[in-house]
């Protein structure tokens, strides 16, 4: 036993350790243990961990009485520390914390408490050990202290794990203090318990405490739409989250911002809701490039219209309305009538400017809940919606056409254009986008046919015949670019010598796996639309390469005739591509004819004279084609640069049965001849047609008497056995 006498008033043991009851049957020997109870003490306070202490208030703490204990605390046997023997208490004690500890314990024992105090002592092996001390002061017979009795526990650890708690808070704080995000908690009826600076500056505020007193209700000051707050509560109510919540809110200034926010319940061990944590990120910038990008792909650059993606999603929106409230939508699809004409020979800067007005003047004849939609080029469509009776839209439309109509002046000069409309019903014409659309398109092409700045409604007896060229106008676009077309060729006769004098081209379509079409039932379509030009582009310089190709084989000139078209006449290049296509083609200009129709005599016009002019002046020859049907008076004919007629199969077929024609044929001959053209009779199938041409002394035919049109092969075939 290491304590240092009795003679210390150290523990009351008297007072801890009961009698032993004589009722209770013990051995001996354990009755022996029990009474030794100084031996029990001493294996109690040994067994403890920490140390058991009695110490003097003197400046080493001079240790008096120390447990064994003292092994395990300080790393000294209690030998050691017991009278200062190797070292003192005081020296154990962390050098800082001395001072304090003394302190302490001086100011407990004066007001005769009980003291206690963490603090750090020195290990001998070299580390740091955190104590926790509880003692009681012992006081002299004269009541002054005189020593401290106690218990000392090591509590390295708890501290350790306090301090790594810490850290850990430290951190977590730091992390919510400098986040980007804003971060919150909120009781489920919309209060802000927690949230870090970030949330107050997103939301506008200088500081989070400017944010506590500006926001006391955030479903009411917050979201713009107050609903917001409902469906954010909700989802939380039926997912205990909610992640990607976007939404607008204000901000202290009252602009608008985006936020997006993920949240989540937080519940206390007894599954009760205790507040909502989450995030929220600023989104603006990003929403707005995205509603820009969108903007982009869904309206016209130059009108700022929509364009035709959006049609679509207008459109069924439309249809919805109108099921619901039974009522009608009107589809119009508007055309500039004169628009191509302008901006080929205005230039684009022109058209442009004639299509931004446009586009004003359709936004202004229809409501605010309407559509119009820039379809591309010089095509709109407008949407119609609310229409309890059909004959309503008829008077929009009447708008449309007249607003259209108003001249419009650009840089003092007026234009005029006008418009073609058609219109289908939704659900009368069809009940989706296509056969919406495809209708009103049809119904428009009636209302051009029927002399434009008209309007027209789709019907369900819009004939076959529209609807085939409506279908033939679609084929020809792709026709060109699969190499659809062919050029056939047709021999014109000599009458006098019967040879070969020279070859008409003609175009025929062979779409693949279809019969052969005769340009009768697609040139039409190919005017109105404009693909004249391309078409006639690649008919010129075919024909020309063919009969170069002709001419180098059999080294003599076989003219070829090429139908030119009364747009592709008007087509401001008309000239130069003439003249680039004889270069490119390495034909010479004597040996190609222009056919053109003798109805565009009737429209002549110094333009149309001067191109005929420019075209004799490259060495071109000019055919009027078809003659005798159109209505120009023969004394017309001396004005023009003309070298040859093509009498009209018409006046030739009948022959056989109308005498009348062969007095027409004659005279034909001789009026053509004295203007000094040559004449050539088209048509021509039957020996009796030959032999009366032949003796009027018609110069040339053309016909299936002496051989239909045939491939550039054949011809060759026959230039080279015949010619
Ligand atoms: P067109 O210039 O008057 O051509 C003569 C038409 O009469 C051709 O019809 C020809 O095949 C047909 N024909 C010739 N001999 C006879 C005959 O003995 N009996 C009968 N029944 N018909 C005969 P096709 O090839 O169908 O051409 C029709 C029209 O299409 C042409 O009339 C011309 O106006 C136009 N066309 C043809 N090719 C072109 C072209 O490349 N460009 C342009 N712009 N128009 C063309
Ligand atoms: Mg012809
Ligand atoms: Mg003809």
């Amino acid at each position: 036993m290491n304590s240092p006498g009795t003679e210390f008033p150290m523990l009351e043991l008297e007072r801890h350790v009961l009698p032993l009851a004589p009722n209770i049957k013990l051995s001996a020997n354990l009755r022996a243990l029990l009474e030794d109870r100084e031996r029990m003490l001493d294996s109690l306070l040994d067994n403890l961990e920490g140390m058991v202490y009695c110490c003097l208030w003197d400046e080493n703490w001079t240790m008096i009485f120390i447990s064994q204990g003292c092994r395990a605390l300080t790393g000294y046997e209690p030998g050691d520390m017991l009278y200062n023997n190797r070292i003192s208490y005081e020296q154990v004690t962390f050098k800082a914390d001395r001072e304090w500890v003394r302190a302490r314990f001086i100011e407990s024992a004066n007001a005769g408490e009980v003291f206690e105090a963490e603090y750090r002592i020195m290990h001998a092996d070299g580390g740091v050990r955190w104590v926790l001390e509880r003692g009681m002061p012992l006081y002299n017979e004269a009541g002054e202290v005189e020593a401290l009795e106690g218990f000392i526990q090591d509590i390295t650890l708890r501290k350790r794990s306090e301090e790594a708690a810490r850290e850990a808070e430290e951190r977590y704080r730091s992390i919510f203090e400098n986040a980007i995000e804003g971060i919150y908690q909120t009781t489920p009826s919309g209060r802000y318990l927690n949230f870090n600076p970030a949330l107050a500056r997103i939301y506008g505020y200088e500081s989070t405490q400017d944010l506590v007193e500006g926001i006391s209700d955030i479903q009411k000051q917050l979201y713009v739409d107050p609903g917001k707050r409902q469906e954010f509560v909700s989802l939380m109510q039926a997912q205990g989250r909610v992640q990607h919540f976007e939404a607008q809110v204000y901000r202290k200034n009252g602009d608008v911002i985006w936020i997006t926010e993920n949240a989540r319940e937080v519940r206390d061990a007894d599954g009760n809701l205790l507040f909502y944590e989450g995030t929220v990120e600023d989104i603006t910038e990003r929403k707005s490039y995205e509603r820009q990008i969108e903007y982009q792909a869904t309206h016209d650059s130059l009108t700022g219209l929509p364009n035709r993606t959006l049609l679509s999603d207008r459109l069924q929106q439309c249809m919805s309305f109108a099921d619901r409230y039974h009522s009608k939508v009107a589809v119009a699809f508007v055309d500039l009538d004169q628009f191509k004409m302008i901006n080929d020979s205005m230039g684009h800067h022109i058209g442009d400017e004639l299509l931004v007005a446009m586009s004003a003047r359709l936004a202004d004849c229809v409501r605010e809940s309407d559509t119009v939609v820039r379809l591309g080029g010089d095509e709109f469509v407008l949407l119609i919606t609310g229409l309890n009776r059909v004959e309503d839209v008829a008077q929009s439309m009447q708008r449309v056409l007249a607003s259209i109509a108003q001249p419009f002046v650009i840089n003092s000069w007026d234009y005029t254009v006008s418009c073609s409309i058609g219109v289908s019903i939704y659900p009368d014409d069809g009940n989706n986008y296509n056969t919406l659309l495809k209708s009103a398109d049809s119904a428009m092409y009636k209302a051009k046919h029927a002399g434009r700045n008209n309007f027209q409604f789709y019907t369900r007896e819009l004939n076959a015949a529209l609807l085939e060229r409506l279908d033939i106008e679609y084929r020809l676009r792709r026709a060109l670019e699969n190499e659809e077309f062919r050029l056939y060729y047709q021999p014109q006769i000599d009458i006098a010598s019967g040879r070969i004098c020279g070859v008409e081209a003609l175009i025929r379509w062979q779409p693949e796996g279809e019969e052969m079409v005769s340009p009768g039932s697609f040139i039409p379509v190919a005017e109105e639309t404009g693909m004249i030009e391309e078409i006639g582009y690649w008919v010129l310089f075919t024909a020309c390469r063919q009969a170069r190709e002709l001419r180098e084989k059999f080294g003599y000139p076989v003219p070829v005739a090429v139908n030119v078209s009364p747009r592709q006449f008007r087509q401001p290049g008309l000239v130069n591509m003439v003249e680039t296509v004889l270069r490119d083609s390495g034909l010479e200009a004597k040996c190609l004819e222009l056919e053109i129709t003798e109805s565009m005599l009737v429209h002549d016009t110094e333009k149309f004279i001067e191109t005929l002019h420019a075209l004799k002046a490259l060495g071109v020859s000019l055919a009027i084609d078809d003659f005798g049907t159109g209505y120009s008076s023969m004394a017309y004919l001396k004005h023009f640069p003309i070298d040859r007629l093509k009498i009209d199969k018409a006046f030739v077929d009948d022959l056989e049965a109308e005498p009348a024609n062969l007095a027409i044929l004659r005279a034909i001959v001789a009026l053509g001849q004295s203007l000094g053209l040559k004449v050539i009779a088209e048509g021509v199938e039957t020996q009796y047609q030959y032999d009366y041409l032949r003796s009027i002394g018609c110069d040339e035919f053309q016909g299936y008497f002496f051989s239909r049109p045939v491939t550039a092969e054949v011809l060759e075939g026959m230039v080279g056995s015949r010619g």
